[in-house]
């Protein structure tokens, strides 16, 4: 109690931002406390009746000025994790490089980031880089201002106080939302040289919020998107989900072309986009997947990286296939090859690379439209993945729609129907059974023969 009063007390010189900020009332800004969750609502109070600052950031301020739903709610605060800690029952601290804190209230989790503060001022502080420039490490507290000055748009930069309903806005990012315009915090080419990431997050951004990014941001961003080869490939991998599920994926990905992006971040983005039938399968299945978020449906990783990389396996496996090799198991060194060089450059995990497998391996198993053969692939447990794999392939122009239509229908027909729509053995088919049946090589050939 007497601990409270006094840090209350104390903690008061530092509760007013700089004077140079702006504290901009609802009057202005029109977000009422109650577009807040009730869970970050608690947790700012609980800070703040604990002496602290605490404000509501980031996303979360910028989506709801804009008339968006947040994914999440995140708060600062100049408490540190360890005092943050102390002021909630149920919360722990997370991270190792910069610790945060998980406070659970009810279902939902709050993330609290302590103030972080300006490196390279002060001897001692000055923030590890690589030779790039990219920033390594970043873990030293500091005041509000500083930690709106390392934020990355100024629209991300803005501090929402429940209890007063104001905004405080070092950076203008109020009018510059209302202006419709992206704008880095400082100078752009050093911000993206500190994290590269920062230029796939404008574009995403832009496209999310339907905001122009302000020239002096996008100009720099041709000549050093190389730098993002630099960056480590399981953030690139987050950073490319995010975007690809943002619900803006056509968006993002055409605008990531213009912005000269895409070489080196996914081979869709190189070669395939180049290739007619290519570009017009990958903006299909990111049609679908926009789409589906829209429509509130879940999105699957191995999905929407399968239809990525599929025109880079299909090349691959026609060479293959030219140079001899039976189809099925060309097939797979095909996948084999392009997984190798994504899962290097992209961290893709293994789980989703075996979604991946699944998906592609299921193809040519379509075209076997006599005998047994098409129920065992209705029994595949990835086969609704596979089938709408399917649908795309024809949708493009890549293989006759008879064959996903053959499927359509197959699926939805009662046991009579499906038995009437069964092909005739293909000429030689019956031959070709009993000869594998004798191969080692049958396992590859239909994997799910064991099953
Ligand atoms: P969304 O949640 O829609 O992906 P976001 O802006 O909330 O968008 P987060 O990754 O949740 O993105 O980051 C929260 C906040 O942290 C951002 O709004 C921004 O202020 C800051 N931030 C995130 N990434 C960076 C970065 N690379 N450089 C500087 N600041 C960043
Ligand atoms: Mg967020």
């Amino acid at each position: 109690m007497i601990r409270k009063f006094i840090s209350r007390v104390l903690g008061r010189k530092d509760l007013a931002p700089r004077p140079d900020a702006a504290i901009i009332a609802v009057a202005q800004h029109g977000l009422r406390r109650e577009q807040i969750s009730r869970g970050c609502q608690r947790t700012v109070e609980t800070l703040q009746e604990n002496g602290y600052q605490a404000y509501i950031v980031g996303g979360a301020v910028r989506d709801l000025l804009a008339g968006l739903t947040p994914k999440d709610f995140d708060v600062a605060t100049n408490a540190t994790p360890e005092q943050v800690r102390q002021c909630f029952r149920r919360s722990r601290i997370i991270g190792r490089r910069f610790q945060i804190v998980h406070v659970s209230m009810g279902s939902e989790t709050i993330e609290v980031t302590t103030f972080r503060g300006h490196h390279g001022e002060h001897a001692g502080n000055k923030a590890q880089t690589d030779a790039q420039g990219r920033v390594l490490r970043d873990n030293v507290f500091g005041s509000q201002a500083e930690d709106a000055a390392r934020r990355d748009f100024t629209v991300n930069a803005l501090y929402y106080d429940p209890s007063s309903e104001t905004i405080i806005d070092y950076h203008h990012g109020v009018a510059d939302l209302q202006q419709k315009t992206l704008r880095m915090i400082g100078e752009p080419k050093t911000r993206y040289r500190e994290d590269p990431v920062r230029m796939l997050r404008a574009v995403r951004l832009a496209a999310k919020l339907g905001l122009t990014i302000d020239p002096a941001a996008s100009r720099p961003i041709r000549e050093m998107a190389d730098l993002i080869d630099n960056v480590p490939p399981s953030r690139l991998f987050d950073e490319m989900l995010k975007l690809l599920t943002s619900g803006h994926a056509v968006r993002c990905v055409t605008q990531l072309r213009e912005e000269g992006l895409h070489n080196g971040l996914l081979p869709l983005l190189d070669v395939i986009l180049e290739q007619p039938l290519g570009e017009c399968f990958v903006m299909l299945a990111l049609e679908a997947t926009d789409r589906r978020v829209d429509e509130g449906k879940p999105i699957s990783p191995g999905f929407l990286f399968a239809t990525l990389l599929w025109h880079e396996v299909l090349a691959k496996w026609q060479l293959l296939k030219a140079q001899g090799e039976p189809a099925i198991p060309a097939l797979f060194v095909a996948m084999d090859e392009v997984l190798d060089v994504q899962c290097g450059k992209l961290a893709i995990t293994r789980r989703i690379a075996g979604d991946i497998k699944d998906i592609w391996g299921l193809q040519p198993r379509f075209e076997q439209r006599s005998g047994k053969r098409p129920y065992g692939v209705l029994q595949q447990p990835r086969f609704k993945a596979g089938y709408d794999f399917l649908l795309l392939r024809a949708a493009s122009g890549e293989i006759e729609p008879a064959i996903s239509e053959w499927w359509t229908e197959f699926l939805y027909a009662s046991d009579e129907a499906r038995a009437a729509l069964l092909l005739p053995p293909q000429p030689g088919e019956a031959r070709r059974r009993r000869r594998r049946r004798r191969s080692p090589a049958r396992q590859l050939e239909n994997p799910d023969s064991t099953a």
